[in-house]
């Protein structure tokens, strides 16, 4: 079964704003079990609507559109699916009703333009909006269907998961669902994941798929099936083949994320942790800090951006500071022992470098960050050079900062 996602709004197709519905759609277009194999943005014009909705009812079984059902002349949607159908436009008291009601939460009374609001497509069924004014409306055709959904998301995703989704999956029986799991990777680029499970990016069931994300390799397993314990087997099965090559690098899995994964380790170990940083502005902290609960391992977090700061505050020695604008393996060190020293913490971790995008020195051209990790009897000192601008540079540093405590937390740092 196909489906398609279209998109309405001018201010879409102009790129004035993102476009999240199409992505939320997608993902649960596909999650249900349709193929996608096209998606549409279309400005507010109706006659290019209409040419839209009838290209895409011959393409697809279902056609979920948001955007373009409100009071306004430039709302042109229901308009265009009626010509598209061959359908006239039916005014209904009971979404009526639903208009008023919401127009009287607001304090204001109905004027002609609201009416619009009321106005289905023959046919159509009407689907309450409880949020906002603008019903929605499934309609089906010759074995089509056609939903209508308003474009704001705090909006759509309600009317989507109550009252349009079930329908759905009540009228498309024979769907198999997607079944997916990620498997979060770091330490390792994705050249070297293509090395060691690319066989399986071939296999048509499950499908296994890399995806590159900010200072991880993702890899995605998934298969369609409509008995789930059958599909949970099968990706497991992967699962497993691709641990036993890569066990080491895989940090998490789905929604996991590395701070959290870090901070259950600190805390499950009864380690304390604070954090030095130049570079990264307080990300790192700002990262650590998120996660809830972190109270229970995270002790400290300096910004120290100035070799000044670093000196007094992190007793980094003169000559060290004085050195390639402070950012040298010595500083990233001092750092971490001094911010372990200050806190009373177990762990000290530290980060310093050129974020760009002027700077550098010889031999640490601008993207060069060193992290410091600092532990009761020992020390390490990590150099990565990344690419990019600036935001990227302190994202990929901080990112790097955690995946190596990670590695220092679960493996240890020998390799
Ligand atoms: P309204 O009654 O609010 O006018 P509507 O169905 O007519 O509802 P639009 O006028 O098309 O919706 O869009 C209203 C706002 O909803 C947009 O300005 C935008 O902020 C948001 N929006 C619309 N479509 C999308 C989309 N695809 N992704 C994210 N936000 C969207």
């Amino acid at each position: 079964m196909k489906a398609e996602v279209l998109s309405i709004g001018t201010e879409l197709l102009l790129g004035e704003i993102l476009d999240t519905n199409a992505q939320y759609l997608s993902r649960e277009l596909q999650n249900l079990g349709f193929d996608l194999y096209h998606r549409v943005t279309v400005g507010d014009n109706v006659e290019r609507l209409r040419r839209a909705f009838e290209s895409a009812v011959a393409r697809a079984d279902l056609v979920v559109s948001s955007g373009g059902l409100g009071p306004t002349s430039d709302d042109v949607t229901c308009e265009a699916l009626a010509r598209a159908l061959g359908r006239d436009l039916i005014f209904s008291e009971e979404a009526w009703k639903t208009v008023k009601a919401q127009l009287d939460v607001r304090g204001r009374s109905p004027c002609d333009s609201d009416r619009k609001q009321a106005l289905l497509v023959w046919g159509a069924t009407f689907v309450p909006n409880r949020v906002g004014t603008a019903p929605g409306q499934v309609v089906t055709d010759g074995g089509k269907t056609v939903v209508l959904l308003p474009g704001p998301p705090r909006e759509m995703i309600p009317m989507w998961e109550k009252d349009v989704r079930p329908v759905i999956q009540r009228n498309f029986p024979g769907l198999k669902p997607l079944f997916s799991r990620h498997l979060r990777l770091v330490g390792i680029p994705e050249a070297l994941v293509q090395e060691a499970i690319g066989d399986l990016f071939r296999s048509p069931d499950p499908t296994v798929a890399p995806y590159v994300g900010p200072g991880e390799v993702r890899v995605r397993i998934a298969t369609r099936d409509s008995d789930e314990r059958r599909a949970r087997e099968k990706v497991a099965q992967v699962e497993e083949t691709i641990r036993r090559k890569l066990g080491k690098y895989i940090y998490g899995s789905d929604g996991d994320d590395l701070e959290s994964v870090v901070g259950n380790l600190l805390a499950r170990k009864g380690l304390s942790l604070a954090v030095a940083e130049s570079c990264t502005g307080g990300l790192l902290s700002h990262r650590i800090s998120s996660v809830p609960g972190a109270s229970r391992y995270f002790k400290m977090g300096l910004i120290a951006y100035s070799p000044g700061v670093k000196r007094e505050c992190l007793s980094v020695r003169k000559e060290d500071v004085e050195r390639g604008d402070a950012v040298n393996p010595e500083v990233a060190v001092s750092m971490a022992r001094g911010i372990r020293a200050l806190a009373a913490a177990d762990i000290g971790l530290s980060t310093t470098g050129f974020a760009g995008p002027s700077g550098g020195a010889p031999g640490a051209p601008v993207g060069t960050v060193y992290i410091g990790l600092v532990w009761p009897d020992g020390d390490y000192v990590e150099v990565q050079r990344y690419p990019g601008d600036r935001s990227s540079v302190i994202s990929r540093g901080t990112q790097a900062a955690l995946a190596l405590l990670w590695r220092f937390l679960t493996r240890g740092l020998e390799e």
